[in-house]
This record gives C-alpha cells, sequence and structure tokens, in this order.
C-alpha cells in the first residue's frame, strides 16, 4: 500500500507531481511519502494494540532524520545498530528509553554512548560482549539492562545475504549458551540487568511459518529462564516481515499481529519489535532521468543517470524493483531491455531482460519500492555525488537531503605535504 499514484497520466506522490518536484531537484531523485509513512507504522501498531508492545523502527532500512522524526511524532522507538544511528535517532528527537541496540560488533566508544544516553536496552550478541558490557557499566557506575539475541536456527526462506537467525549466521547466540548468558548475568547484577529475550531471524520474510518457528524456540526459553529465576519482561522479536516488490504474498502487519499475539499472549511480556523495511521500503521511489538507448545485437539497454551507488538491491541481491515511467501512464511494453546505470561495472543494472515501454532521452523513470535499503546503502563510487532526497506532505515537497556537490566528495581528503 502506497500513495504514489498517476493522476490523468501523470505520476504523483500523494499530491504533488513528480515532474514538478524533479524540474526543480533534478535527478537522480529519492522521494518519500508521509502519508505512507504514517499509514505503515499506525498499520503495524494497530495490529498490537491488545499487548503491551514498543515498535522500534529499524533505522538501518532509511536514517534520514526527517523520516526518524516523521516516526517520533507518531511515537516509535528506534532499533540502532551503531554509534552513528544512534546519533541520527536522537537529533531526530528520539526518546532514549525507546532505544535497543542491536548488531555483532558493538565498539567500547559505542557502548559508552549508548549506556551515558541511558537506552532501553542492548541486544547482546556474543559471551565477550556481555563480559564487555559489565565492564563498561561497572567503569561508568551504570546498570544495563540486555537481552540476549538468540539464534534459533530458523530457516526464514529468503535471500542468503538477510538471512540471519540459521546456525551458521554470525548473529546471535545458540540457545543452550543463551541460558548459561543469562546466569552468568545473575552473578553480576551490580552492573547487568537481565530484561529481555531478542531474535532478528533475517529480512523481506513473506511466510508467518519462520516467525512461528522462532517464537516457539524464544517462548521455551522464557520458560527456562523463570525456571532459573531470571524474570525477563520484554520478548524483542526483531523485524523482518516482507513486502510486495513484484508478486510476492507478503502478509499483512494485521495477519503477522494475529500470530504473533497467538503465540505470546499468555507469556505475559511486552514485545518488542524492529521494522524497518514494511515501514519504509513502499514508501519511497527513486527518480532517474533515461539519458540513451541502445539497441544491441543480443540486448536493448536504457541507461539512466542513477547507478548502482544509488540503490544497490539489484546488484548485491538480485532483487526486483518495478518500474515506472514518470510522464505517461500505460504505454504498451514495446521492448525487452535491461535497465541499467553508467558504472564502470556490469552488476550496475536496475532490471534485466524487463518488459518494458519506450523511453525517450530525458524522459523520468521511477524506480518503485527503494525506501528501505536505499539511500541507506549508497555510496560515492565512482565519484558520484549522492542523490537528493524529498518528502513529500499533502500537496507540499520538502528536500530532506540536498545532492551532495563534488567538494562534497572530496570532505576530508588531505595531499600529504611531503617536497617530493
Ligand atoms: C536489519 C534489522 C532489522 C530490520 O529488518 P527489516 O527486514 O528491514 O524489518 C531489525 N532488527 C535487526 C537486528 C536488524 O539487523
Amino acid at each position: 500500500m502506497h500513495f504514489f499514484d498517476y493522476k490523468e497520466s501523470k505520476f504523483y506522490a500523494d499530491g504533488v507531481s513528480i515532474e514538478k518536484i524533479i524540474r526543480e531537484v533534478g535527478t537522480p531523485c529519492y522521494i518519500y511519502s508521509h502519508k505512507t509513512l504514517t499509514r505503515h507504522y499506525h498499520a503495524f501498531d494497530e495490529a498490537f494494540k491488545d499487548m503491551p508492545h514498543l515498535v522500534c523502527y529499524s533505522v538501518k532500512a532509511n536514517s534520514n532524520i526527517a523520516i526518524l522524526k516523521t516516526f517520533v511524532k507518531e511515537g516509535s522507538g528506534f532499533d540502532i545498530v551503531s554509534g552513528g544511528e544512534l546519533y541520527r535517532a536522537l537529533k531526530a528527537g528520539a526518546n532514549p528509553k525507546k532505544i535497543v541496540y542491536s548488531g555483532v560488533g558493538k565498539r567500547e566508544d559505542e557502548i559508552e554512548y549508548a549506556l551515558r544516553t541511558g537506552i532501553l536496552m542492548f541486544n547482546v550478541e556474543s559471551p565477550e560482549e556481555l563480559r564487555a558490557l559489565n565492564e563498561i557499566a561497572g567503569r561508568l557506575k551504570k546498570k544495563a539492562s540486555f537481552a540476549i539475541r538468540v539464534n534459533p536456527d530458523v530457516d526464514p526462506k529468503t535471500h542468503p545475504y538477510i538471512s540471519t537467525g540459521l546456525k551458521k549466521n554470525k548473529f546471535g547466540i545458540e540457545t543452550n549458551q543463551a541460558i548459561k548468558e543469562y546466569v552468568y548475568a545473575k552473578s553480576h547484577l551490580k552492573n547487568l540487568i537481565p530484561f529481555g529475550v531478542d531474535c532478528h531471524i533475517g529480512s523481506q520474510i513473506t511466510q508467518l511459518s519462520p516467525f512461528i518457528d522462532a517464537l516457539n524456540k524464544t517462548r521455551e526459553i522464557i520458560v527456562i529462564l523463570r525456571r532459573e529465576g531470571v524474570d525477563v519482561q520484554y520478548l524483542d522479536i526483531g523485524g523482518g516481515l516482507g513486502i510486495t516488490y513484484k508478486d510476492e504474498d507478503a502478509p499483512h502487519p494485521s495477519k503477522y499481529g494475529k500470530v504473533v499475539i497467538n503465540e505470546t499472549k499468555t507469556l505475559g511480556v511486552t514485545l518488542i519489535f524492529e521494522p524497518g523495511r514494511v515501514m519504509v521500503g513502499n514508501a519511497g521511489i527513486l527518480v532517474a532521468k533515461v539519458l540513451y538507448t541502445k539497441y544491441g545485437m543480443e540486448k536493448n539497454f536504457i541507461v539512466v543517470d542513477a547507478a548502482m551507488n544509488d540503490l544497490a538491491r539489484p546488484s548485491l541481491y538480485g532483487s526486483y524493483h518495478s518500474i515506472k515511467s514518470v510522464n505517461k501512464q500505460n504505454s504498451a511494453p514495446a521492448m525487452i531491455a535491461d535497465v541499467v546505470g553508467p558504472i564502470c561495472e556490469s552488476g550496475d543494472f536496475f532490471a534485466k531482460d524487463r518488459e518494458i515501454s519506450a523511453f525517450q532521452s530525458g524522459d523520468l523513470m521511477a524506480i518503485m519500492s527503494a525506501g528501505a535499503y536505499g539511500f541507506s546503502m549508497s555510496s560515492n563510487y565512482n565519484s558520484r555525488p549522492r542523490a537528493a532526497e524529498v518528502m513529500v506532505k499533502g500537496n507540499r515537497f520538502y528536500i530532506i537531503r540536498d545532492r551532495e556537490s563534488y567538494k562534497d566528495l572530496i570532505k576530508g581528503e588531505k595531499i600529504p605535504k611531503d617536497r617530493r
């Protein structure tokens, strides 16, 4: 569900024509729909209205502070994976008591920063990290609330790069070891508070069964912990709910909600969620300008001015993004082509062998469902300034990140001042 659509054959974001935005801002450009963002947040939040819960939007999916601010205003907390994301969340006005901190490699300075900020809890991913947390909290005379991220060894049936809950993945702690870590914490209560159990099994999950498997495992752990005298109050189920890019039948949050509530209602815990993609994925598009069409012997290519440095998902995961014409609606597919960017890599593509309408040089193309893991994964590869970002609210639009300049590209770079 999103609010990008045609009006009299011109493509609009909410009440604003995309052409109008691009005339002012140029291409490539990310455009986000405020109405879609808030709708997604509330669809998710509503699904759990019958249980005590906290939605912690996963910052890494899209970390622009205007996006974060939008979620702050709706009451969201945040799931962070670095000191930089904590900084962003605080800049956006986040309540520290609604921040959870995940990630396998938290640095000492990052743990200190989060302790001083007073976040809700650390999702600890290794026995060594728990000892580091204990030591740093002791030094700062703080108490660190934590959950162990358990690795439940369930197959989320998604792309291998975004599966995280299998034994072979680097994430979390195997269940028996996890229980030992809570017991360790019991003898270090001066600085460690066993607060919850955490689990995040992967991303772009379009079936409910992997979530059920994971919930069964975490429920067992909670029962064992209580028997051991560790009374955890929170169950963090992570994120991972998938969206429709092409024809995936991703479950609506309300369906996911029913299943999760059914599996957890007797536990007497507060649920925490870390949704990323389902909040922002379909709330953003990437608009590119068509530069050239090349008719080849074997293949046709439509060359656009956005590239894999702007949106890495197709080259990284081979993922599908639907493509629409900004200038005209429903033009019949006229050719089969690859849509490619200008970067010097054959992996620089947005679509392969796509049935697509003919585009003229100068036409605008909307690459759909680019709101999650789009700009946040972008880079300056090939010395390409990063794209501008725009948020549409009702009938107005706001630039929420300026297009980078050539000067931005060399920011912080220095030529050594020796004589040779
Ligand atoms: C990436 C990530 C999320 C968000 O995943 P989505 O699939 O975008 O919902 C949540 N929790 C953790 C720990 C993550 O690494």
